[in-house]
């Protein structure tokens, strides 16, 4: 008993192809680019070149940003019936700022068996050559259109992992500047295993001049990966008796109480409590 809501179902492949240099396509992606019935494609014609440069006969179907919905339907159906997918999208991880994540969620719903095979992504390419120390960092992918916004609203010590557009980029190494200042170490990784790599780490001041260093350096593709900035000490906790203490001595209990409460987030009942006890503590000592 499998447990499955539909024990004959297929088996949905989530496979990472190349960022670049087809090479990097692993034995295991390519095996389950040559077995599954269908391969389901963003874009058919860039998905044959890497099935054609590796030799691979396959099925191809398009899933796209724009027909995810209605493709991802018939695809679902052909899973039903038994057959098996694999995904992929054009460059990198399936459903990572690319289409997909509809079709594995309602392959989950309807108890499909998943199988992702790892590989190529440009935001861990691009992290694992930064050389930041740093044990997490976030993911933001694409900016939403006006970058400055989304910028100003990021956490501000920890490391960020963009993706950006040629046309966008400097805008976004603009906005990036503004909001975290010229000291905040960037990386900016372009063209990642392709034939004109550049991985360049520098202060931010000096990233509107790299960029313009040449045409080229705001050609291709590119992940910005902003280095930690300095995590803000914790205010210090204030400890509730002592602010109580200090409120009693020129309030009555219950008004300490609410104070206290608000002032440092401890439940007012048990404040309240506490300032009685301790009025009739110093009742009976008098
Ligand atoms: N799913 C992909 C992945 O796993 O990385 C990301 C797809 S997203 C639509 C495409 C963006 O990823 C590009 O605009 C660029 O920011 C980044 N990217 C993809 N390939 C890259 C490369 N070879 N070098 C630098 N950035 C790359």
């Amino acid at each position: 008993m499998t447990g499955r809501k539909h024990p004959m179902t297929g088996t949905l492949y989530i496979v990472a192809t190349p960022i670049g240099n087809l090479a990097d396509a692993s034995p295991r992606a390519l095996e389950a680019l040559r077995a599954a019935d269908l391969v389901a494609c963003e874009d058919t014609r860039t998905t044959r070149g890497l099935l054609a440069a590796h030799g691979v006969a396959a099925k191809t179907a398009a899933l796209h940003a724009h027909n995810e919905r209605a493709a991802g339907e018939q695809l679902l159906q052909a899973l039903r019936e038994g057959r098996s997918l694999a995904l992929v999208s054009d460059a990198g991880t399936p459903a990572v700022s690319d289409p997909g994540a509809l079709l594995v969620a309602a392959a989950h719903r309807e108890g499909i068996r998943v199988v992702p095979i790892p590989g190529p992504n440009a935001a861990i390419t691009a992290w694992s050559a930064c050389g930041f120390l740093a044990d997490r960092f976030l993911y933001v992918g694409f900016l939403p259109a006006k970058p400055a916004r989304a910028i100003a609203a990021l956490d501000e010590a920890l490391p960020l992992v963009l993706y950006e557009a040629p046309h966008r980029v400097e805008a976004t190494v603009a906005a990036l500047l503004a909001r975290f200042g010229p000291q905040r170490e960037l990386v900016i990784a372009r063209e990642l295993t392709k034939k004109f790599e550049e991985i360049a780490r520098m202060p931010l001041r000096d990233a509107p001049a790299w960029l313009q260093a040449g045409p080229h350096r705001r050609q291709g593709e590119f992940v910005l990966v902003l280095g930690p900035g300095e995590a803000k000490p914790a205010a210090p906790a204030l400890d509730p008796g002592k602010v109580l203490g200090i409120l009693l001595e020129s309030l009555p209990a219950s008004e300490a109480a609410k104070l206290a409460a608000r002032i440092t987030g401890a439940p007012r009942n048990a404040l309240y409590r506490e300032a009685l006890a301790r009025g009739a503590a110093g009742a009976k000592r008098k």
